[in-house]
This record gives structure tokens, sequence and C-alpha cells, in this order.
């Protein structure tokens, strides 16, 4: 058997899976089993963060593997101290929670939102307020704070306590709040949801509001954190400081992480055995964390980003075929006459990795991604939609 009959016989088919088994890469180029080269501009949904295989994150992680590959959290571990130092030095946040996943980081979150409204004013005041068209995970919890109806589908009964409002609406928002509201969760770009960006005043506002009545703002920054946008985390475009910010995909390089991180007030909620995972904190895992996030906190690394992201536009722009670019930083999403998802099998077959978000196909490139593979990714795209009119 194949790599691709084996997985159809015995992985359980939970993905709708382009048709391409990735052997290895270099950068923003991937190659098949067949040998065949593709420009990756999707980096594992965001994950790849400084490309296939960055020489130096592979050295950091073998270092660490050849050092101590893993002990529990019952002991100190210096990687994982020290990325928790990093985080909350370059983001003014207090302290953090380690996990495996963005899911993971977002349950960590919820709870620890309860956890203070639950000391603070008894039981009773636990409610959620998420948006419309928001993605938080695929664990029963995150799924029921996913302000998406077909997410809450088969797997009965669904956490309790979410609500959900439009984006982009204040008064809706303002309205849903009430005495047993205790958290507001927000992604400023929506990713799954169509690389959807939030209104600056918006957002504003709705920090304005959490704080006159302690209501806690959580920003998932799973797909927006580390270096994304343009900045370190997605909320410092909107000049405000969430009370808990979750983080996960592109900050670990490609090694599974979440982190949940709080600000001052929320710093001793959680107390032992509240909360904990085996892998969370694996030193293996933080060292390529710590390699990351020491490249892509540098300023100049970060305008770059900036950079590549509206060269990428213009050159989209300049095509006949897209009507319209949704981007912030290197978070992008093109809006196109025609079904997204195929023509995102059609740039496949080209040489393309492409993926979706709703009706728009969307490009999360490695941050470090040359102008050369940008013009490369823009042609092949230029061409598939071309065929297609
Ligand atoms: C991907 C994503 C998640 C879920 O992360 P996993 O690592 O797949 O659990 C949560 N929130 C947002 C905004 C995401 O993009």
């Amino acid at each position: 058997m194949n790599t691709k009959e084996k997985d159809l016989k015995y992985i359980m088919h939970t993905y709708g899976r382009y048709d391409v088994a990735l052997q290895k890469g270099k950068g923003a180029v991937a190659f098949d089993e067949d040998g065949k080269r593709y420009i990756d501009v999707s980096s594992g949904i965001g994950v790849n963060s400084l490309g296939y295989c960055d020489e130096g994150w592979a050295k950091a992680v073998a270092d660490q593997a050849n050092t101590i590959q893993h002990m529990s959290n019952y002991f100190y571990s210096a990687q994982a101290s020290d990325l928790a130092e990093k985080l909350c030095t370059l983001t003014g946040l207090a302290k953090v929670c380690f996990g495996n996943s963005g899911a993971e980081a977002n349950e960590c979150a919820i709870k620890l939102a309860r956890k203070y409204s639950f000391d603070k004013y008894g039981n009773g005041r636990n409610e959620i307020i998420t948006l419309e068209n928001s993605f938080h995970g695929r664990t029963v919890t995150t799924l029921s704070a996913t302000g998406q109806e077909v997410f809450h589908n088969f797997f009965f009964p669904f956490t309790h306590g979410f609500g959900f409002v439009p984006a982009n609406d204040f008064s809706a928002l303002e309205n849903a709040v009430c005495d047993k509201t205790c958290a507001v969760m927000i992604e400023v770009v929506q990713g799954e949801g169509g690389v959807n960006i939030l209104d600056k005043s918006y957002v504003q506002a709705i920090s304005e509001l959490c704080k006159s009545r302690d209501i806690l703002l959580i920003v998932d920054e799973v797909q927006t954190g580390a270096g994304r946008t343009g900045k370190l985390f997605g909320y410092e475009h909107y000049g405000i400081l969430p009370d808990i910010v979750t983080a996960a995909k592109g900050l670990g390089g490609g090694l599974p992480i979440g982190v949940c991180m709080c600000g001052e007030k929320l710093k001793d909620v959680m107390s032992p055995s509240t909360h904990g995972t085996t892998f969370g904190a694996n030193p293996v895992v933080c060292a390529g964390a710590n390699y990351v996030l020491d490249k892509i906190s540098d300023e100049k690394f970060l305008a770059s980003v900036e950079e590549k992201g509206t060269y990428l536009e213009k050159k989209l722009m300049e095509l006949d075929d897209v009507k319209n670019v949704r981007r912030l930083g290197l978070m992008v999403g093109i809006e196109i006459d025609g079904d997204a998802h195929d023509l995102a099998i059609k740039c496949v077959e080209n040489g393309l990795l492409i993926i979706t978000a709703k009706d728009v196909l969307r490009m999360l490139p490695p941050l470090t991604i040359t102008a050369a593979e940008l013009d490369e990714a823009v042609s092949i795209l230029d061409k598939v939609l071309k065929e297609n009119r």
C-alpha cells in the first residue's frame, strides 16, 4: 500500500485531504513523494512560521532532544521558564500556562475566566460571549464557544454558557452583556471564519466595556499571534491589552504548543491541580518556540512581515480575477468568483499549496517567504484563475 492507501485504510476520515503526500521541504518550498515541487503559502495552517526546516530552529530542537527531551511538570524547566519570561516581557502580561494546541489554550482561557468570576462573584456569573463566525477549537467546550451553527451538531450535550453576537456590531454586544457575563472572547482577525478583520473602534469599545464591568477580554491569537499580522500579537494593532491571550499555531515553528497568557489581575487565579497537561511545557517544544520567538520578536523581522504582506496584496490586486484582498500582515483572504475549494485543488495540482476559509482563498505563508517565491505563488494563482473563467 502506498501512503494514501494506508491513510484511507487506517486513519479516521476526519479530514478532506488534497491528493498529495508531502515528503520534505525547505523554506517556503515543499516536495511530494514523487519529487514534485510546490510553493507553500499555507505553512501547515500558519504553523511553520519560519518555513520548513529552518536551520537554527532545527538545531535548537535537535540539541534539546539530545539533552533532555521531556520532564514532567513536577520539575522546573529552563526552556519553559525562559519562554514564559520572554512572552511576559514582550507583551506586558503577567503569567502563562502551557499546553499543546490552540483548543487547549482556549480551554485554559475559559477555565481561567470562569474561575476568576467564581472566586470573586460566586456561582452563576459564568457566561462568555463570542462572535458569529468565530473558531475556537474542536474540543466539546471550544466547539461550544465557536459561533458557527455547523459545529454544534452530533456531540450533544454541548457545554452551556456561550452566547454569540455578530462581529463589528457593538450595540449587539452591549445588549448581550448581562449580570451573568464573565468574559468576551474574540479573534481580532477571524481566520477559519473567512479572514474577517475586526474594526479598531469596535475592539476598543469592547475593551472599554469589559474594563468598566470587570468582564474579562479574551483574545484568541492562535492564528493571528506569533508575528502573523506584522505585530507579535494581533491585538497590538488595536491599542488594547487583553486580560487573557491565547497563542498556538505559529509559536512552535512546527511543534505542538499552546499558551494561555494572562494579565496581573488573573495571575494567581489558577492554583495547583486546577489545570494541567502531561506534555505542556515540553522542553523540546519550548526550545523550538524560544528560537521562533527570538527571531520574530525583532522589530525588523516584524516590519518585513508587513512589507511582504503589502507586496503580496499589491500583486494579487493586479490580477483581473481577484475581486478583493482582506489582509493583515501575512494573513490573507482572497475574494474570487467561483468555488474557493475547487480553485484551491487546482492550485495544488499546479504546484501551489494554498488553503481556503469559507468562500475565500487563504494564504498564511511562512513569514520568511521571499519576494521571488511570492511572485511564483501569484503567477500560479493567476494561471489557475484564468483557466477557470
Ligand atoms: C486553529 C485555531 C484554533 C484551534 O487550534 P488547534 O491547535 O487546532 O486546537 C483555535 N482558535 C483559532 C483562532 C484557530 O485558528
